[in-house]
Formats: structure tokens, sequence, C-alpha cells
């Protein structure tokens, strides 16, 4: 593609897209390992990861390799026939979660963590009808939690602020507080299939499950004959310093979905569910064109054997140590939640984290901020000790910029 200047390729953003991102003004052409740059050739080091995502880092060499390999053979075949790749992704996927919770199950790709989840919701609702009757068909979700914005994963989603100006919304779908089992055990009827949960909730804030709360929301769907869904979309494939976040909880899911991390960047999402609950689906009962096609899958496929050499979990809960603790050492840092490489800073009272993100980004780091007073930290899990110190560097420099100039009644 020839270069076009920032500006010009601002510009025709504005004109030709769609106005539902509200963009930091910077254009990134070219990745590298932990390294963005842009179109005027600046060097950015990268711990958002477009949200979790390139948890490889930017244009590993491995993946890169594999997709131009494939792309040279077969990109795409319908779902209508058998590919060589889908069945070997599957497979590798099953041997990790039939590791993490000692049960083999089998696989539906999808495209995205949304369409993960919608299929995970479908298939409940298909096991629920089947065990329970037609009236068995609601979902339970947590309040502030995130699991897409199709229609649907938005009614599952606990944010009202994003749902109100859809409404109405699919039915079937209802909120409890997050980390209260005895608000869920009061939800959990006979009309309910399953419940849907992310072990942190990372969109909604960062929450963390209160220790004990899913042993007892497993204990409590396996009474009600409900079954539990695990939304692993941003948590799955090493992030939290094992394989699956629910690991730390020693619980053990239904139906796990899986997106961000699997591909490194090429759009993927899946489902997994253990085998009598898979047998909900027959043929016909649900699909995609693109889910699982050659070029997405061979992607996912190399991203869990460099995920597997590299002891991706390993790396991400040691590095995930080294930013928590000198982000803990920052005075302007009130306190730091989440596992892993999966973090959020939490600002001292007064300091705004979109403005501390903003002077980040003018200083060549990318994160995000979360809410309104915590920024995300989600860096690639092979990044190195020195990056970490790098970024630390700059943050903090932002933060003493963002305090100096901030209003005096707040500085005090
Ligand atoms: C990002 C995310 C989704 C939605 O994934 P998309 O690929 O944006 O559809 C769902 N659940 C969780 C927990 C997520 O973080």
């Amino acid at each position: 593609m020839n270069a076009l200047e920032t500006a010009d390729i601002i510009g025709l953003d504005e004109r030709h897209v769609m106005a539902t991102y509200a963009r930091a003004p910077v254009v990134f052409t070219r990745g590298s390992g932990s390294r963005l740059y842009d179109a005027d050739g600046r060097e950015y080091l990268d711990f958002l990861c477009g949200l979790a995502v390139t948890s490889l880092g930017h244009a590993h060499p491995a993946v890169a390799e594999a997709l131009a390999d494939q792309a040279r053979q077969l990109l795409h075949v319908s779902n209508l026939f058998h590919n060589d790749v889908q069945p070997r992704l599957a497979q590798r996927l099953d041997a990790l979660l039939a590791g993490a919770t000692g049960q083999h199950g089998r696989c539906f790709f999808a495209n995205s963590g949304a369409e993960a989840n919608e299929a995970a919701i479908k298939l409940a609702r298909r096991i629920g009808q089947r065990a329970g009757g037609p009236g068995r068909y609601e979902i339970v979700s947590a309040m502030r939690s995130f699991h897409g914005r199709t229609l649907t994963t938005l009614a599952a989603t606990g944010q009202p602020e994003k749902q109100e100006i859809f409404e109405p919304l699919p039915s079937g779908f209802r909120h409890v507080p997050f980390g209260d089992p005895h608000a869920l055990a009061g939800a959990v009827d006979d009309r309910v299939c399953a419940v849907i949960l992310e072990v942190v909730q990372a969109e909604g804030g960062m929450n963390m499950a209160p220790s004990g709360y899913l042993a007892a929301v497993r204990e409590l769907c396996d009474d009600r004959g409900a079954l539990l869904i695990i939304d692993e979309v941003q948590t799955g494939l090493g992030r939290t310093g094992r394989w699956f976040a629910f690991e730390h909880a020693s619980v053990i899911p239904d139906i796990v979905t899986l997106a961000k991390a699997l591909g490194n960047g090429v759009p993927i999402g899946a489902c997994w569910a253990r085998g009598d609950v898979a047998d909900g689906f027959g043929p016909g009962d649900h699909a995609t064109t693109f889910g699982g096609q050659p070029l997405a899958a061979r992607a996912a496929l190399e991203v869990l054997t460099v995920l597997e050499d590299e002891d991706a979990p390993g790396r991400a809960a040691s590095a995930g140590e080294r930013l928590t603790r000198s982000l803990c050492d920052l005075a302007a840092v009130d306190g730091v939640r989440g596992l892993g490489l999966l973090l959020a800073a939490e600002l001292r009272p007064g300091l705004d984290a979109p403005r501390v993100v903003r002077i980040c980004l003018e200083s060549g780091l990318v994160v995000n901020a979360l809410t309104p007073s915590a920024v995300r930290f989600t860096p690639s899990l092979l990044v190195s000790d020195d990056e970490i110190d790098e970024a630390l560097e700059i943050f903090a420099a932002a933060l003493d910029a963002a305090a100096a100039t901030s209003s005096p009644e707040v500085k005090s």
C-alpha cells in the first residue's frame, strides 16, 4: 500500500468509517514483538496488545510463516466439507482443556468472542430445553460482566449503560451481583439452563471473583441442573499465569469460550464443551461461514504451539509479578488488581486515567484507561524485563506530568 500522511488517514476514517470508536490520533502501520510503529515512524511500547490479543507480540515469525504457508495452500473451504486444519486445532485445544478440567470435549469455531459466547448460549439452551422442557432457557450472568456486543451477548452483559440504547434486547437473561453466592442461589431456578461468568471481569473494571465464589457457583449449578459457562475470551490461554483463569479457582466449567489471544490477531473464537454437553448440537443446529476455516485455524494452531514452547503461562506469571511489584512501588498508584499479565493500576484520587493514558501515548507507551481512575496493562506474554522497566519509567513520568498539571484542589 502507498504511504499516506497521518492527517490524511484520520481524515479518511472520519469521512468513511462509522464513528463507533473514540480513537486516539495515532495511525499504527507496523509492529514487531512488544513494539508498534506509527505512520510517522515513531516507536511505541505496546502494553495493551490490541486488548489482550497479541499475546506473542507483533509479527511473530512462526505465526507469520504459518500464515504465509497456509495462504499459499488453502485460505477457505466451506464447513460443508472437512479441512485438514480445523480438527487438529480442536484436538490441541481439547488437550489443554482436558488437562485443566479432567474431561474431554469438542469445539465449535467462530470468528470472535461474542460469537463464541453466542454459540455457548445456544448450546446451553439446547441442553436445557432437552433436559427441562421448553421453559428452561434462561441464562444468569453477573452485573458488570462483559460477554460481547451482539444483541444476545449484550443481553448477557451486565452493563445497563451499553444496553439501554438498543432495547428491546432478547429475553431470557437475569443479572446478579458478581461474587454473591446467595444472590445467585435466588436467581437459579428451574427456568435457568446456564450461568455464564468471567473469573476476572476485565472489561467491567478488573473485578476479581472472591475466593470460594466459583466453587459455590459450581455446587449450585450441579444442584439445580444448570450448566456453568466460563467466558475466558480475555483471560484464556496463559494471560493470567495459568492456561485458563478458572484454574486459579479450581473450578471445572462445562463450557469454555475463547477468542482474543487464540489467533494472535487473526480473528477466531472457540466454544469448547465437555463431551455430553457438546452432544447438544447436531448437524444444522448452528453454523458460521468462516468459523474454523483453514487460515484462522492454522494461525491458532501455530499460536498454541508457540505458547506451549515458550511456557507462556509461566512467563505471564513471573512477568506479572515484576510488573505488579513495580506498579505498587509508584506513589501515585493506589493498588493493583488482576492476575498474571492482566492487570489494572488504580490511580491515587485526583489523577485522571484517560489523561495519564494520553500522556503515555505521547511518550511512546500504549496502555488504556479501563475506568476513569484505572489504567489497564496487558502486555505481550513474551515481554522482557527490560521492556517492563522501560514501560514503567514512561508510566511514572506520565503520572508525574499529570499530577503537576491537575487542578490545585485535587492535587492537595
Ligand atoms: C472481548 C470480550 C468479549 C467479546 O469479544 P469480541 O471478539 O469483541 O466479540 C467477550 N467476553 C470477554 C470476557 C471479552 O473480554
